[in-house]
């Protein structure tokens, strides 16, 4: 698709323009997500971005109470848990991601094998350092 670079900074500019981009190899044909700018394949280093449908199922999920910083200053706490999970993309890999339109509160009525679909939102930057997590990016999440 692109020329670019394949790098996290790249991978989240597209993500803020709501495009879930991963990356496939020149010579096999292998696509990654997260995108890898070496395919662990062949070992080609020729790689292109590529859009990914954003569709997939949850293949395992769990429910964070306690999270890390960028998640609390999200809102998410012990009274208002998120779930995150695997989901496995219709693409074949799996990608680790928040899943959102679930409740949370309700782990039980979370079913394996939901279909899902790519949504983004802004979230602090998930860092340690305060100088970073009080910066904002776009994150892909997976909405039921
Ligand atoms: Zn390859």
């Amino acid at each position: 698709m692109s020329a670019e670079e394949i790098t996290v900074e790249s991978f989240y500019r597209f993500a803020a323009e709501k495009k879930l981009m991963g990356s496939k190899c020149s010579k096999c044909g292998a696509i990654y997500l997260p995108p890898r700018p070496i395919c662990s394949a062949c070992n080609n280093d020729e790689m292109n971005w590529v859009e990914m449908s954003g569709k997939g199922t949850i293949a395992a999920f769990t429910i964070i109470a306690a999270g890390p910083i960028p998640m609390i200053l999200a809102g998410y706490n012990k009274d208002k848990p998120y779930c995150s999970g695997l989901i496995k993309m219709d693409e074949g890999m799996y990608f680790c991601a928040q899943i959102i339109g679930v409740d949370a509160t309700h782990p039980e009525g979370i079913k394996i094998g939901t279909p899902v679909t790519v949504d983004f939102l802004e979230r602090p930057i998930w860092h340690f350092l305060e100088e970073i997590y009080k910066k904002n990016r776009v994150y892909p999440v997976f909405k039921v």
